[in-house]
């Protein structure tokens, strides 16, 4: 069995291009699951000679009456319950929302391997305002620009690392 890696987060963060981006580097096989939409949500990827489950939660389908917030703890049960590494990607332009402290405390309690992966710093230099990331509980950020392509192999790294 591959290991199976879910991005979680709120909307709007950069988790689709993060996922474009790690699997673009060589797609195996894509596949649309029931109850999903027909973003694609699910890849295989690699990095280094290692294979695994890519999965976007963010594309999961919400319920239709659900709220943003209901849909983010879902997306994030989803994730804890079938991943094996959680990258939870935050907006570093943004800082930290009420959404992401939620989601945090989730992943927290879950005890599972978490990356915090904070995107969307589309400089080389790395801006003190990550800093406040620390604050989630979850260890040292990972600074990426999922939109540059900046970061991305330190983050992969660390993700292959706990297979
Ligand atoms: P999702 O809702 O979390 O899946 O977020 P998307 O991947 O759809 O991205 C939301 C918006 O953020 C889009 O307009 C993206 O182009 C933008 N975005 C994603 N990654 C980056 C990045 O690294 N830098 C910047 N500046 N924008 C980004
Ligand atoms: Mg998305």
């Amino acid at each position: 069995m591959r290991p199976i890696v879910c991005i979680v987060g709120r909307p709007n963060v950069g988790k689709s291009t993060l996922f474009n981006r790690i699997v673009g580097r060589r797609i195996a096989i894509t596949e649309n699951k029931p109850g999903v939409t027909r973003d694609r949500i699910y890849a295989e990827a690699e990095w280094l000679n290692k294979y695994f489950i890519l999965i976007d939660t963010g594309g999961i389908e919400p319920y239709s009456d659900d709220t943003i917030l209901s849909q983010i703890r879902r997306q994030a049960e989803v994730a804890i319950g079938t991943a094996d590494v959680i990258l939870f990607v935050v907006d570093g332009l943004d800082g930290i929302t009420a959404s992401d402290r939620e989601i945090a405390n989730m992943l927290r309690k879950s005890g599972k391997k978490v990356i915090l992966v904070c995107n969307k710093i589309d400089t080389p230099k790395t801006p003190h305002e990550i800093y406040e990331f620390y604050e989630l509980g979850l260890g040292d950020p990972i600074v990426v620009s999922a939109g540059q392509s900046l970061g991305l192999g330190d983050l992969l790294d660390e993700v292959v690392e706990n297979f």
